[in-house]
């Protein structure tokens, strides 16, 4: 079953490609992976997919321990700095990264382990409070105090989680101005800073995303069903 979604899901996004005149390879399916059996991930690796998204530290690094086949993990929740030693250089990429607080933390790492730690800064958009994230305006110097601070990470892009709407098209003015962001940050040519990642769109809006610059699409119900979170 998960099988016949993943390759559902990816023709929609090969077709809001087409639609809207992006290259579909420039954009990436993340299966969001979090509660569910390894076997879910096994089955997906037997068509190639590569990369999947989790949530929690411990869950992230006990699949990448026990999958038969190397692939991506992608941490895509909120980080603490107390389980940063534990990520480090088993995600390819964190996307939350919000405070500069937790990137001191992330650089002491790297150094440690003599390694670059590829990362994405998480934007609170809309601005909700129940959410993790830096304000619009809080983000440049974020990212200018990374750069000038922490030389062992490379902030490869932006990400945001939107609302939860009814119709996705409530959403697109926030993936909008993400993208504004990135080509305005992109633009001050910052060292160690390239802005080629959007990590914005789930089960609900991604073609919404796509069509407003996503090149990652973060895709978990709509690949592996409801979660329960009572039983994980
Ligand atoms: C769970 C999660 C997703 C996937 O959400 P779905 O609605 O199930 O597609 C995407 N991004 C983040 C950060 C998540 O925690």
């Amino acid at each position: 079953m998960v099988i016949e979604n993943y390759k559902k899901i990816r023709q929609s996004i090969d077709e809001a490609c087409e639609k809207c005149g992006r290259n579909k390879e420039d954009v990436l399916l993340l299966a969001v992976s979090k509660t569910k059996p390894l076997s879910d991930i096994e089955e997906l690796i037997t068509i190639g997919v590569k990369d999947f998204g989790e949530n929690k530290v411990q869950e992230l690094v006990k699949k990448k321990e026990e999958v038969s086949t190397p692939v991506n993990f992608h941490l895509i929740g909120h980080l603490q700095t107390n389980k940063v030693k534990q990520v480090i250089g088993k995600a390819c990429l964190i996307h939350s990264v919000d405070s500069f607080h937790l990137a001191e933390k992330i650089e002491a790492e790297a150094a440690k382990e003599d390694i670059i730690v590829n990362i994405l800064i998480e934007v609170n958009v809309a601005e909700e409070e129940s959410k993790f994230g830096l304000t619009v305006d809080d983000a440049l110097p974020l990212v200018q105090e990374i750069s000038e601070k922490c030389p062992h990470i490379r902030i490869q892009g932006l990400m945001t989680i939107a609302p939860f709407v009814d119709d996705p098209e409530e959403n697109r003015p926030v993936f909008r101005r993400l993208r504004q962001l990135s080509l305005d940050i992109k633009s001050k040519k910052i060292d160690n800073v390239s802005m080629n990642v959007l990590s914005m769109g789930m089960t609900n809006d991604f073609i919404v995303a796509i069509e407003e610059g996503a090149t990652i699409v973060r895709v978990g119900t709509a690949i592996f069903g409801e979660r329960n979170y009572a039983i994980s």
